[in-house]
């Protein structure tokens, strides 16, 4: 099949004007000129998406589809109090409920042009909702306790569901593991964890300096952290040593920074110090601009990231936390956050945002060689992105105007491996109906 449309944006190089991309069974073959590939290959079918973009699908690297019936449930609470009540509300639901709620995720991210997602999840929820969508994915499975003498008991439960998502969606799903937030886990589980990693090479994810109530409870064992989560979970009699460090700092005085390849999401409070230790371990980073901005995390120090050559991409950190999966808003939002806050001297441009959603994304997964562009040999996961209406034309970059102007609804196409999973305004793996009817009735259930 002969993809076309009026910008290619292949991403590692410079865009092409009425372009195409040849596409057979898995895999990138060709892409250049329609005209020149038109007459190359005659016979080929070609899909001509007039004045829309086709570029590499979305990375979102960090984001919890079974959080999906919770969009909005508590939009205006800081990062702290906003963890509790999702976690009250989270006691309601059954394990069908998590596993429609997930694909309710899946059809949303499909329809967001997103073809690989790095996810977190303790039911395995999400594992199912992606093999089912045909959707690229990480599963991270989520771990966590404060009791020592229950890591073993946590991690042989782990190791369990790991083996069998492992089964579950072939070449395109990769489990991994993810001890939750320094708050949750007791130090034991961080090392047992590192332990499991090394020795059977797993990826590792953990939400890492994520807010200022996260930083104060480490370091000085304040904040809500120490008081009103501990006691409302009752684990507060276990006790907390104030540790004196940061958390990037505390981790890795527990063997998380040792694993083959760790995913740290947020690092909103993280100084040089620190920044220098994740540039050190090559910890890959999950920058989540929406959502640590409307839960009051903070600004990730992106300019001393990228300046350290830390490999960041961008994650959308689940509706129950920014509303949607868009990744248009996070690259617009991202950019905008961080040209006001660094004024002139370090000004992000368009195209820096759109890379950092497609193929420095892969890079933090370690799967660039697969994805993440548009380049022969690479499998084919590929959207289309419309840029026809009012407000967008006249076109003059096309990054420009993916960043500046388009949004999830934008998405014509979405394609993975080969597989056409979005078009015509229809998810052809995902009924819609019924993902809809039960995000109501879930809806529901978690009202009051
Ligand atoms: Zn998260």
């Amino acid at each position: 099949m002969l993809l076309a449309a009026r910008y290619v944006l292949p991403v590692a190089t410079p865009h092409i004007e009425n372009g195409a991309v040849l596409v057979r069974d898995d895999k990138i073959i060709e892409i250049g000129e329609l005209d020149r590939l038109k007459a190359a290959h005659p016979e080929e079918e070609v899909r001509d998406f007039g004045l829309a973009a086709l570029m590499p699908g979305f990375v979102d690297l960090h984001t919890h589809l079974e959080y999906s019936a919770m969009r909005g449930l508590v939009d205006d609470l800081p990062y702290a109090r906003w963890k509790m009540q999702v976690l009250e509300k989270e006691g309601r639901l059954s394990p069908t409920d998590w596993e429609d709620a997930a694909y309710l995720g899946a059809l949303e991210a499909i329809e967001s042009g997103i073809t690989t997602i790095a996810d977190v999840t303790e039911t395995g929820s999400s594992a199912r909702a992606v093999a089912a969508g045909g959707m690229r994915a990480f599963i991270y499975r989520e771990v966590s306790t404060t009791d020592k003498a229950k890591v073993p008991a946590v991690l042989d439960a782990a190791r369990a569901d790991i083996a069998e998502w492992g089964d579950l969606g072939g070449d395109l799903l990769t489990p991994g593991i993810a001890p939750h937030a320094t708050y949750t886990c007791h130090p034991e589980l961080f090392l047992s964890v590192a332990e499991m990693a090394v020795q059977d090479n797993l990826p590792v994810s953990t939400h890492l300096a994520g807010s200022r109530e996260e930083y104060d409870f480490v370091k000085y064992g304040s904040s809500p952290f120490a008081v009103d989560y501990r006691d409302t979970y009752k684990i507060g009699e276990l006790g907390w040593l104030p540790t004196g460090v940061s958390p990037v700092r505390y981790v890795l005085q527990w063997g998380l920074l040792d694993v083959p390849s760790l995913l740290a999401v947020h690092c909103t409070q993280v100084d040089d110090a620190d920044i220098e230790v994740l540039a050190k371990y090559d910890v890959a980073i999950a920058y989540c601009p929406r959502c640590n901005a409307k839960l009051g995390m903070g600004k990730a120090p992106l300019v001393k990231f990228l300046g350290k050559g830390l490999r960041v991409g961008i994650g959308t950190d689940s509706p129950a936390s920014n509303n949607t999966m868009d990744l248009f808003d996070e690259m617009r939002i991202g950019l905008l956050l961080q040209r006001a806050a660094e004024g002139r001297q370090d000004f992000f441009v368009a195209r820096t945002f759109v890379k950092m959603a497609t193929l420095d994304a892969a890079r933090a997964l370690g799967i660039d060689d697969k994805v993440g562009s548009l380049e022969p040999g690479k499998q084919a996961d590929i959207i289309a992105v419309d840029m026809s209406h009012g407000h967008q034309i006249p076109t003059a970059y096309p990054y420009s105007t993916l960043v500046h102007t388009a949004n999830q609804e934008n998405v014509l196409f979405t394609m993975v491996n080969g597989v056409v999973l979005f078009e015509n305004g229809d998810v052809h793996t995902i009924d819609r109906e019924r993902a809809s009817s039960r995000a109501e009735e879930i809806r529901d259930k978690l009202r009051g």
